[in-house]
């Protein structure tokens, strides 16, 4: 049904629900609240509780404005049991003139603690006439709103909505229970649906607004279902395109690992092997490679481009920025010959790129670059491998659309996603279920966890102490400025000036210095120099969080180190414990420290596991940021919370597939219900 069926809604309001994404009568019934008020009793004034919102009714004793710039107007309310005084500071003149002595009003704010009396400001308020407005029958649900549409828009158009349902103007399927799936305990979607938006006033309330109680159980078991059966059908979709079959030639890739300076893990060697088997089958590989920070995912992506180079196809491999392009670049060059390596910089001239697009298009067996190997202007010969290095810094999007670039009628090449950022199981099994996983789950022999401490900046001087220390063995150190949330200039600003006062600092050591606004061979020229030791401390932004790899390096510092994320610092620390030295990350603080970030610093100096780091930031900061993929609005849920429902999890992998099975169509429509934009997604 169409929302403009609603009464008060006409083509404007429907486009701005359109926004929420609401553009069915039935897509109302799916926007939730967010929380409830409670307006179904008055509260005594005499039993009021601070910072808790009441409604009230009263008399008005008196009303006054303040004098001044501002004017303030006042009104006390009496019920008899005491009085509260309701303020506004914008008010308009026929507001403050009925506001008589006697006026007999109901408000409902927040109730807040004032002398001489508690007060309400800019309660939501009407004048009682001779008749009293009954009161609400069922708690007020509360609802996310958007530009330009108010809360009672909301409210009514969601109540209109539910009067549609229970007239039976509506139709709504219970796919669960139509098909007997319903597991015990829950109730029904109807009943589940009028309970979330008309809860009757003895509602179990703190459960509802902890999204425990059963009605919302059962609609977040469909969500997670609805997830679950979307990314089985886009791995089907998948599957059922050709890629071409790619086969790694023993011989070859032993020769390849006999020129390097060190030998495979066994954990490298097992998932080299099922990205081996994957290549070889006449569907894409879709595989998705964790490994925390340091464990070699490098050389494991390098057996997959061997295996393509052999068979005469060509691999892309995309790094999220410019600088880590550069450094795959460089050693793709050492391990397979710069003749077999383009690397697309945006720092490239005209004449230049135009040769490097020339290669590509010619066949070279590498292809190296940042996003911008999808542009329009990037032809491939015949692209067989898609390879997507710290796939959390892209959008799902940017991803498929290299993908679909390298698409040759209905051949499409294999992909592997690389992440460091590892995924908890609930999240894999949901978000990622249309991938196959696989787990570096050990480090190269020899590596020695960083220790870290947590220091305030008061502790400057310690800090000092040991960058001379490490400086003086003749290891190197980084030092990270975290400005962030400004420009690219004032953070290059920032990195500037801390790497002059560190000169000053340590007269007998070389500092160099990295940042964004540097062009891409000056930023190469200090890389490079850091790496071939000519640095001792390099001063940089977070431009060098991801894949960085100077083994030699053993000190980090980051500074204000309570304004980042935890990925971020996970990330950030692993640019150190690369070689086989004991390595030291120090997190500097600016005194206080709030709550959250003293978990995040602490949970960082407990552990190095990257899965513990990423299930605690799971905990802190929810699905959608975690994977990156906010923006997108793909993968997030709205109403399911995996660290809290993840027990139905197990339930939503049973019934998806007998949905899926039984009933197709219906497990279509349940998609839809819950992914109104699932289709772009799959069909990008
Ligand atoms: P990441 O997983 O963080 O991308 P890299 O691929 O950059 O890790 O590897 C980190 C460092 O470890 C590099 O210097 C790499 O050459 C080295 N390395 C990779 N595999 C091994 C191994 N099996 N033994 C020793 N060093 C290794
Ligand atoms: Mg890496």
């Amino acid at each position: 049904m169409r929302l403009t069926r609603l009464k008060g809604i006409g083509e404007a309001t429907g486009q701005k629900f359109a926004s929420l994404g609401i553009e069915r009568v039935e897509d109302l019934l799916f926007h939730l609240p967010l929380r409830y008020e409670d307006r179904t009793r008055i509260q005594p004034m005499a039993q009021l509780r601070f910072n808790r919102p009441a409604l009230i009714q009263g008399q008005v004793v008196r009303s006054y404005t303040t004098v001044g710039r501002h004017p303030v107007l006042v009104s006390e309310i009496s019920d008899g049991t005491a009085t509260v005084a309701l303020k506004f500071f914008r008010f308009y003149r026929s507001q403050q003139v009925k506001m008589q002595p006697g006026a007999r009003i109901r408000a409902y704010g927040e109730v807040r603690h004032s002398l001489p009396l508690p007060e309400m400001i800019h309660p939501e308020y009407l004048h009682l006439g001779a008749s009293e407005p009954p009161l609400a029958d069922c708690l007020t649900p509360v609802y996310p709103k958007t530009e330009g549409l108010g809360q009672k828009v909301i409210q009514q158009a969601v109540a209109q909505a539910m009067q549609c349902l229970q007239q039976g103007r509506l139709s709504l399927e219970d796919f669960f229970q139509q098909n007997d799936l319903l597991p015990a305990g829950l109730p029904d979607l109807h009943t589940a649906l009028r309970l979330i938006h008309q809860p009757p006033p003895e509602v179990d309330v703190p459960r509802l607004l902890a999204g425990t109680h059963p009605a919302q159980q059962r609609l977040i078991l469909e969500e997670i279902t609805a997830h679950v059966l979307a990314m089985k059908k886009l791995r089907q979709k998948v599957q059922a395109q050709a890629a071409p079959r790619i086969r790694l030639n023993p011989a070859s890739w032993n020769a390849f690992q006999k020129r390097l300076p060190f030998t495979l893990t066994t954990a490298q060697h097992k998932v080299v092997a099922e990205i081996a088997r994957d290549l070889d089958q006449e569907y894409p590989m879709q595989r998705l490679v964790q490994g925390d920070v340091g464990s070699g995912k490098t050389v494991v992506a390098a057996a997959a481009m061997l295996a393509a180079a052999d068979g005469g196809k060509q691999a892309a491999l995309m790094a999220p920025t410019e600088l880590l392009a550069e450094q795959h670049a460089t050693t793709l060059m050492q391990w397979f010959g710069a003749q077999n390596v383009v690397f697309l910089s945006s720092a490239l001239g005209t004449a230049e790129r135009r040769q490097a697009l020339q290669r590509v298009a010619s066949g070279t067996p590498l292809v190296v670059g940042t996003h911008a190997l999808f542009q329009e202007s990037v032809r491939f010969r015949d692209l067989g491998l898609v390879i997507v290095d710290e796939q959390h810094r892209f959008g799902v999007h940017q991803r498929l659309a290299l993908r679909h670039k390298g698409s040759e009628g209905s051949r499409v090449p294999h992909q592997l996603i690389m992440t460091a950022t590892p995924i908890p199981r609930t999240l894999a099994q949901t978000a990622y279920a249309n991938l196959d996983v696989s787990v570096i789950d050990e480090l190269p022999a020899g590596r020695k966890p960083v220790t870290t401490v947590v220091l305030s900046n008061e502790k400057m001087p310690q800090v000092a102490e040991r960058i001379r220390a490490a400086c003086a063995r003749g290891e190197q150190a980084y030092w990270v400025c975290t400005l962030i949330d400004e420009s690219e200039m004032l953070r290059a600003r920032a990195a500037s000036d801390t790497a002059e006062l560190l000169a000053e600092q340590f007269p007998e050591l070389r500092v160099g210095l990295v940042h964004g606004r540097l062009k891409s061979e000056e930023k190469n020229a200090v890389m490079q120099a850091f790496k071939a030791g000519d640095i001792d401390l390099l001063v940089a932004t977070t431009v060098i969080e991801v894949g960085v790899d100077v083994p030699n390096a053993s000190l980090m510092v980051i500074e204000n180190a309570e304004r980042l994320g935890l990925a971020q610092l996970h990330q950030l620390r692993g640019r150190v414990g690369r070689g086989n030295r004991q390595s030291h990350c120090v997190l500097l603080y600016q005194p206080p420290l709030g709550e959250v970030a003293r978990q995040r610093l602490d949970t960082l100096r407990r552990s190095n596991d990257g899965f513990e780091i990423a299930r605690v930031d799971l905990r802190i900061r929810g699905p959608g940021e975690v994977l990156g993929t906010r923006q997108k609005g793909a993968l997030q849920f709205r109403l399911a919370d995996l660290e809290r429902d993840g027990h139905l999890l197990d339930e939503a992998q049973r019934l998806a597939p007998r949905l899926l099975r039984a009933y197709p169509q219906q497990g279509e429509k349940l998609i839809r219900r819950w992914l109104p934009r699932h289709d772009e997604l799959a069909s990008a």
